[in-house]
């Protein structure tokens, strides 16, 4: 099952916790909250278990 992990905006507090978690180093900080790059992203789920905030969601694409 492949995922896309991905930031929803409207609930990241910016708190940068999960660029510490991403192994990847596939997260940055922009205008709007954490971004992250999918061309990076392994799918691995770390950050959004480091998130406090609910703002990382995980859609199944296959
Ligand atoms: S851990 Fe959650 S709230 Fe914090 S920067 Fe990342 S997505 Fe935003
Ligand atoms: S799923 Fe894993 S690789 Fe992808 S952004 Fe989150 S921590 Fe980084």
């Amino acid at each position: 099952m492949k995922v896309r992990v991905y930031v929803d905006s409207s609930l990241c507090r910016d708190c940068k916790m999960c660029i510490r978690y991403c192994s990847q180093r596939a997260i940055s900080s922009g205008p709007k909250g954490a971004v992250i790059d999918q061309s990076k992203c392994n799918g691995c789920k770390l950050c959004a278990m480091a998130c406090a905030f609910g703002a990382i969601k995980i859609e199944e694409i296959e």
